[in-house]
């Protein structure tokens, strides 16, 4: 322990019930070990509606705090440790550049969904509820691909073009069904060029610290750790993935080591997705298994929360300063919509 981490436990005692830190897996322990509540996107949007406490404390990007502020109760207010932390693939998707190829496509006379993982700003989500569309992320992209091909004649995955690569080949989508759009700052250029009929198009973004992973990593792994398991988040590019015995989101990565832990003691896995998570679950299941990571990946945008700043919104928060993220209720409204979407239909 040292004096942040007993300022903030004695702080804690102090606000009682009315706080709830809620944190990413991709946070550092530290930070973590002060969660009440601690998940994925997903887990974390689906506790929100179900927490009673006065002020939310998010712990993670800043697209997360805004998913929470819009799923929190009346009154409820949601605060953030580092307000400034952005997830980077977030940031290659401005709402503005959204719609104009949204514009651009429904111009062309095409019935595109549009389908937005959670990794996108509030003002692309709720483009995305106004064009009928809906929010997904890694662990139902599979699903929500499916339900929103079931809507149009063809759907624009935003803006991973990784997991939208992953989550085709699982339903069977093939190659020359999908194309990566070719963007400028205005929107699609030169279209008569682009097969923009093809069923998924694909927003030209990645997350930089998943598709840093590159093929030779697994094959070192498997000489390094002969006999291993690898598996790997779908945010990887599909050449790894293809590679590796497993691909999931963050919560079926930590389903897999516990279910190796179980069923394999002894035995290796790796896994390839930020490091913080992987650290955790090697100590977490020491002695049954070991765990290592596919390499270093550490996010620069979570690693920018850190316990100094958890202590100091709970300090404004105590003190009424902290000033709570605020929605604009133009978006509000839209972005409500693709996420409720989401989350009925993937079951609340
Ligand atoms: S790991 Fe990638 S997707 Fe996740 S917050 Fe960081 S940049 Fe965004």
């Amino acid at each position: 322990m040292n004096s942040t981490t007993d300022a903030i436990a004695v702080l804690r005692k102090e606000l009682g019930g009315d706080i709830c830190i809620m944190g990413h897996h991709y946070q550092n322990d530290a930070v973590i070990a002060h969660c009440d509540i601690s998940g994925d996107s997903l887990e974390l949007a689906r506790h929100v509606p179900h927490v009673d406490a006065a002020h939310i404390v998010l712990c993670g990007v800043c697209f997360m705090g805004e998913s929470a502020a819009l799923l929190a109760g009346k009154g409820q207010t949601v605060h953030l440790p580092e307000p400034d932390a952005d997830c980077l693939m977030s940031a290659m998707i401005p709402a503005c550049l959204a719609r104009s190829v949204l514009k651009q496509l429904a111009d062309a006379g095409r019935n595109i969904v549009p389908l937005a993982y959670a990794n996108t700003s509030l003002a692309v989500k709720a483009l995305t509820g106004e064009y009928g569309g809906a929010v997904c992320t890694s662990a139902n992209a599979t699903t929500m691909l499916a339900w929103a091909l079931e809507r149009g004649d063809g759907v624009i995955f935003m803006p991973d073009k990784n997991l939208g690569h992953n989550v085709a080949n699982l339903l069977g989508i093939p190659v020359d069904e999908r194309h990566v759009l070719r963007i400028d700052g205005r929107g699609i250029i030169d279209s008569p060029s682009q097969p923009l009929g093809r069923k998924i198009l694909l927003w030209p973004g990645s997350c930089s610290i998943h598709a840093r992973f590159r093929p030779e990593f697994v094959e070192e792994a498997r000489a390094r750790y002969r006999g291993c398991r690898v598996a790997v988040h779908p945010e990887c590019r599909q050449e790894i993935v293809v590679l590796c015995d497993a691909a999931g989101s963050t919560s079926f990565l930590i389903r897999e080591a516990a279910r190796v832990a179980e069923n394999a003691p002894g035995s290796t896995l790796v896994i390839g997705t930020e490091e913080n998570l992987v650290h955790r679950l090697a100590a977490s299941h020491r002695g049954k298994c070991d765990i290592f990571p596919l390499s270093r990946a550490i996010c620069p945008e979570m690693s920018k929360v850190t316990e100094k700043k958890l202590l100091d919104v709970l300090k404004d928060i105590a003190a009424r300063k902290s000033e709570p993220l605020a929605v604009d209720k133009n978006l509000f409204e839209p972005a409500l919509l693709s996420l409720t979407r989401m989350l009925e239909v993937c079951g609340n």
